[in-house]
């Protein structure tokens, strides 16, 4: 019998993606070496490439002679597990992107293969291939970017001829970090003779010598020796020289939290309500079934110590827990709490790591030696086998979609994670998507509610709204109606803490000249510019172009230059002259850029080192500060005047995660909202902490707007550096769907972006609507693997159940 094997593999060819494997011939001395899971060197069309091996196989149908043969293996284990890699066939297919950018997107970046092509010479060449291109020597990187089409012709003709050979290195960035350690001698007889050899006041290298003969063939570092032994670099030296000990190095794995002290806390008696989501999710986890909950329950009613119950029960088990978070940066104080019962069997994912810190957790993971993962949207793909509970907080957050491809949301990968292994998946959140809420109405998730804040004498904060256009109409420009002002004072007065949201950074909006209108707008996205006044700068927030301020219009001439608008820098400016004593903290993109501040600056508010904690929308969610009574909404209006039919639900959700911080545990809490539209039912339901209602509402509003989650929707956008060319092209699009889709299919545009320039390219959108969703999906795959063929300038992408149109 022969044991020929075959292997299936996704190869990286950036002009030629497709998501069909290519069959190669694995040569005898790679076979019991070569995995499903690894990378490897294979030639495709006169070059080689590299490519994820997907699945081994012992026959083939295609006649083995025109089989070609794996060349090299460049990983020496899986870069990718078995589940994973089912991940990305499914993933593929969800995101309408290429499988080769999926199983990349699964990697950590250290072990992301930036591989460079090596040409060899081995024959003679002409002179200006050996002094242009090799610049005399034997061998050279391939630059693809440098060389002119003509070059690459040439060095491909002479690869043709034999005369030049091409191989593919890995570079992979990922370098270990390890420390000295010692390796104990095992032979017994040995190291009893040097014992009794010992002088009787050799006293510290009994000690050690004991320790040893306890610990023999083990490795241990220096460090943790010494910690154990309290004995100094001498008595280490010794035992060197006398080989009792060998010296030697082992891994040292970061530990990104090792800062982070943390107390072990045990858990709290659940109230009834917690009581019963728990039985749940749990005879779930015991029947081994895959099972989804909606676990609802407003601010402050305990849902994470539902979800750290539940991951105690699963991890007594011997199994792991993924636990997904907005963002970690701005949950600290969640990772405390799975810190406080889990101690080390936690990992860490986050991109606020450095590539070396996430790949040591990555590899702590997949060694299995953590059980429990806490991570933002990538760490989805935490390679844990085992898996027993999947818990996704705040699962209606925006950020668990990634908005560049692959366009995949972490919400919907843990589900399909959570069928793979059969477990169950909760979903958390005061304020769920109306998309997964409908799902648990139907009955294809199950809902837990919890109704009541959960902590001693904590009750909902009461919310005012105040009606903005009176406040101006009654005096001066200000970011303060008197109302808001007066409960500031009192706060403080009382020695409490408030936290004040603006969703706008910076100092003002933007720029006009008060003689003619005009208005800076910045050359690359055709943008009204913010100013910043600490850099005393006009900025670009969407292409970081920066100018100085103008002292003078650029179209009149006129000195008259005015500010309108507020941004966070303003509202910190107008603070320091309304409450003088007041210590504020302000916390926006522009304050919080190096790593860990926004850690710092919240464990300094925590402390009471401040009063007002001043920030941008980063700043409603998941913190828990007993001492916060007051929160103020400065501008309520910014979230629904985008267009986006998403944008009642995400002020709805935004004002009730910001109301939430306020009185969460015995000291009441008052929340004030100013606005523009103190009537609009999302601002109205949001003052009543009223979900059940403004669920109602917008359920019937989309209906009538044939929106999600009635219809599924698709985003379709395209660029191109000339307007007339891509919008051209949209418009055959739409003709082209026209023609194929059926008459049912809603199809909107082709229109511009609501932010239609940018970086200097056009923008331009087609939204589909529709209700039967493999019959278009047929359609828009080959949309996509059309555009990809198409050797212009154009890039198109087709977002699924988008979250942003702008
Ligand atoms: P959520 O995640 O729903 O916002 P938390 O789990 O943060 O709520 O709980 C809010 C507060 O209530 C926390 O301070 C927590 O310690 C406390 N808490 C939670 N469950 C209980 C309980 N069963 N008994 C007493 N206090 C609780
Ligand atoms: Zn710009």
């Amino acid at each position: 019998m022969s044991n020929k094997q075959f292997a299936q593999i996704i190869v990286d060819v950036p002009t030629m993606q497709t998501n069909q494997p290519y069959t190669y011939q694995v040569p005898d001395n790679m076979v019991g070496i070569i995995q499903a899971g690894m990378r490897v060197d294979v030639p495709f069309g006169g070059r080689h490439v590299m490519g994820f091996v997907i699945a081994l196989v012992s026959d083939t149908d295609v006649p083995v002679q025109q089989l070609k043969t794996i060349t090299h293996i460049l990983d020496l284990t899986p870069a990718l597990n078995e589940e994973l890699l089912r991940l990305s066939d499914y993933l593929a297919a969800e995101t309408f992107a290429f499988r080769i950018t999926i199983l990349q997107t699964m990697l950590p970046n250290a072990l992301k293969a930036s591989y460079e092509r090596i040409l060899t010479l081995i024959d003679e060449v002409d002179d200006d291939t050996q002094q242009r291109l090799f610049k005399g020597l034997d061998q050279v990187t391939y630059q693809a970017r440098e060389w002119t089409t003509e070059d690459i012709e040439k060095i491909t003709r002479l690869r043709r001829a034999g005369k030049i050979e091409v191989t593919v290195k890995v570079n992979n960035k990922a370098n270990i970090k390890t420390q000295l350690a010692y390796q104990m001698s095992a032979d017994i007889e040995f190291l009893e003779n040097e014992y009794q050899a010992l002088k009787t006041n050799a006293k510290k290298q009994r000690q050690l010598l004991t320790f040893i003969l306890g610990h023999m063939g083990e490795k241990w570092s220096k460090r943790d020796l010494q910690a154990q032994l309290a004995v100094h670099d001498a008595v280490l030296n010794h035992a060197v020289t006398h080989q009792w000990l060998t010296k030697t190095r082992i891994e040292q794995l970061r530990d990104p939290l090792a800062t982070v002290a943390v107390g072990p806390t045990s858990p709290l008696a659940l109230n009834s309500e917690q009581q019963s989501a728990f039985e749940a999710i749990i005879h779930a986890a015991d029947e081994g079934q895959y099972q989804p909950f909606l676990l609802e329950g407003i601010t402050g009613s305990g849902k994470t110590e539902v979800y750290l119950q539940a991951a105690q029960h699963v991890y007594n088990q011997g199994k792991t827990i993924l636990f997904l978070v907005p963002e970690i940066a701005l949950t600290p104080q969640m990772v405390q709490r799975v810190k406080s019962r889990f101690g080390a069997q936690t990992a860490v994912l986050h991109s606020g790591l450095s590539d070396g810190e996430r790949y040591d957790e990555w590899r702590r993971i997949e060694r299995d030696d953590v059980k429990i993962v806490v991570g933002a949207r990538s760490a989805v793909f935490a390679p844990l086998r085992h898996l027993g509970l999947i818990i996704v907080d705040e699962e209606h957050e925006t950020t668990y979609k990634q908005s560049d491809n692959p366009r995949y949301n972490a919400r919907d990968v843990a589900l399909w994670r959570g069928e793979y292994h059969r477990i169950p998946v909760v979903l958390g959140s005061a304020t769920p998507s109306l998309e997964t809420r409908a799902r648990a109405q139907r009955g294809v998730y199950a809902l837990c509610q919890l109704t009541n804040r959960a902590a001693v004498g904590a009750r909902l904060p009461q919310v005012e709204i105040i009606d903005m256009k009176e406040t101006l109409a009654a005096g001066p420009e200000t970011n303060f109606s008197d109302q808001l002002r007066q409960a500031l004072n009192d706060c403080l007065a009382r020695g409490e803490q408030a936290i004040l949201m603006l969703n706008r950074r910076g100092y003002s909006s933007f720029v006009m000249c008060r003689d003619c209108g005009y208005v800076p707008r910045d050359p690359n996205c055709n943008l009204a510019m913010t100013l910043h006044m600490d850099t005393k700068t006009l900025k670009c927030h969407y292409c970081g172009h920066e100018e100085a301020i103008p002292t003078q219009c650029a179209h009149c001439g006129s000195k008259r230059i005015r500010y309108y608008g507020t941004g966070t820098e303003k509202v910190e400016a107008e603070l320091a002259t309304l409450l003088p004593q007041a210590r504020v903290i302000r916390m926006d993109q522009d304050t919080t850029r190096k790593k860990g501040s926004m850690t710092k600056m919240l464990t300094r508010f925590g402390q009471h080192e401040a009063d007002i904690l001043l920030g941008t929308q980063m700043i409603a969610k998941g913190l828990d500060f007993a001492n916060v009574t007051l929160v103020g909404v400065l501008n309520a209006d910014t979230a629904l005047g985008l267009p986006d039919f998403h944008a009642s639900e995400r002020t709805f959700q935004l004002l009730t995660q910001v109301s939430g911080r306020a009185g969460r545990a015995k000291k009441a809490g008052k929340v004030f909202v100013q606005t523009f539209n103190p009537t609009h039912y999302a601002i109205a339901y949001a003052k009543n902490h009223d979900y059940e209602g403004f669920y109602q509402q917008e359920m019937a509003v989309r209906h009538a707007g044939n929106y999600a989650p009635y219809f599924y929707t698709i985003q379709i956008q395209a660029s191109h550096t000339d307007e007339n060319t891509i919008a051209k092209q949209m418009f055959q699009i739409v003709r082209w769907l026209k023609s194929r889709a059926s008459n049912d299919v809603i199809i909107l545009g082709p229109s511009p972006k609501p932010i239609a320039k940018l970086r200097n390219r056009y923008y331009f959108q087609i939204i589909l609507k529709f209700k039967q969703r493999d019959e278009m999906d047929v359609l828009l795959t080959t949309l996509y693997n059309r555009a990809q063929k198409a050797k212009d300038d154009l890039q198109l992408s087709i977002d699924r159940d988008p979250v942003s149109f702008l």
